[in-house]
């Protein structure tokens, strides 16, 4: 079994309280041992165990990697000319999605692989070492399980999301979409997928429609999730919690109700800050949330329309300018807390057992992800042990 350790770590992020200080598990003048794909030994520099190899961090920090629980990758094309329209004061509505299936669908399998690919290389060098990413711009059995088969190669992390919208062939028959949704269009996705999700929103899907979606995925083993009020108050939240979903993600309008069910059922809240930076809108109140025991986590919903950043360091920083988030509070639900949407329990921390994930920052500490935003500070990627990319 090889060994590897890191060694000077200025300050260790492990989101593991009994190995260091406060929620976030802090230590100085730290070190790990990693064997293969796990961590195997945490503790100070000056104790290190002998290893096989050693790298010196030089004082640098090291976080769990960040772990994006929201991504629409599978896309082709962009919307330029829609975001240059935003900007100069037309609305965000959810009807600009169909653009992108035009081009999705005229797209081969090799030119959504590429796609995929190249986005993922961006967020691996921006500290990102797990993704969730989604099916929804092909809207056509074909369509959406080949996307799905295209990203199973990459991340185990797949969702369903043949109700992202109604596909325009089925505009006049909503019913007879979400039909194909439940029947063959889920039977040809469901053994690409691990979620199932539902976009639940005026324009898009309404309770009802979602009910039935999200019951039937789990009638096919998928699990749960919802996009939820996003672009005003609706039943997704409620939706979600009555579905046993893990996640509800957006969350930008929520009443009490609405934030005392998340926190009875356990359900994570995943903000997503890029898309209200985007589409100019307000941002969801991440206090309130916390205050109520919601479990919040942070994800860059990465899509051509509504949020076309892959950087979770951005939005760690927006979150914390924008949604009442501490720096420490916002890199936790950024790790642990992206894990915790995902029902995870080996990546979001580093600890004895937890899979090797982590990025090295070019700071002293963490907290300068939000101090110094839009400054590349990830200095190095370490995936299931291993640098990322692969140390030539
Ligand atoms: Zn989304």
């Amino acid at each position: 079994m090889a060994s590897t350790a890191i060694t000077h770590i200025g300050t260790l992020i492990t989101n593991t309280p009994s190995l260091g200080h406060g929620p976030l598990g802090q230590l100085h003048d730290a070190a790990l041992v990693i064997e293969d794909d796990r961590i195997a030994w945490i503790g100070t520099t000056s104790q290190t165990p002998a290893t096989d190899s050693h790298h010196d961090a030089g004082g640098r920090a090291v976080i769990p990697g960040f772990v994006d629980a929201h991504s629409h990758l599978l896309f082709a094309g962009d919307r330029t000319a829609e975001f240059t329209a935003r900007m100069s004061g037309r609305p965000y509505t959810a009807g600009g999605i169909r653009s992108t299936v035009t081009a999705t669908r005229r797209a081969t399998d090799a030119q959504l692989a590429a796609n995929l690919t190249a986005h993922l290389a961006e967020m691996h060098r921006q500290g990102t070492t797990t993704v969730e990413t989604k099916s929804g711009y092909g809207l056509t059995t074909a369509d959406e399980s080949r996307a799905l088969r295209v990203a199973r190669a990459h991340t185990p992390e797949t969702t369903y999301l043949g109700a992202h919208i109604t596909a325009p062939e089925y505009a006049d028959d909503p019913d007879g979409y979400v039909a194909l949704v439940t029947g063959p269009m889920l039977d040809a996705c469901a053994p690409h997928a691990r979620w199932i999700d539902v976009f639940c929103e005026r324009g898009a899907f309404g309770a009802d429609a979602a009910r039935t979606i999200l019951a039937a995925g789990r009638a096919r083993g998928l699990l749960p999730r919802v996009h939820a009020n996003q672009l005003g108050p609706g039943p997704g939240v409620q939706v979600a919690v009555e579905a046993g979903a893990v996640s509800a993600d957006h969350c930008t309008h929520l009443t009490d109700a609405d934030i005392t069910a998340l926190a009875d059922a356990g359900t994570v809240a995943t903000l997503l800050p890029g898309c209200e930076f985007s589409t100019r809108s307000p941002y969801p109140d991440a206090r309130r949330l916390l205050a109520a025991g919601v479990t919040v986590a942070l994800a860059t919903d990465c899509n051509p329309g509504s949020s076309y950043t892959s950087s979770m360091p951005f939005c760690l920083a927006v979150a914390v300018r924008e949604m009442g988030l501490t720096p420490d509070e916002a890199l936790w639900s950024a790790t642990a807390g992206g894990a915790a949407a995902l029902a995870r329990d080996d990546i979001g921390h580093l600890a004895p057992g937890a899979r090797a994930d982590l990025a090295v920052l070019d700071a002293p500490s963490p907290v300068h992800l939000a101090y110094r935003p839009g400054v590349p500070l990830v200095h190095a990627v370490w995936r299931d042990g291993r640098p990322v990319p692969p140390a030539p």
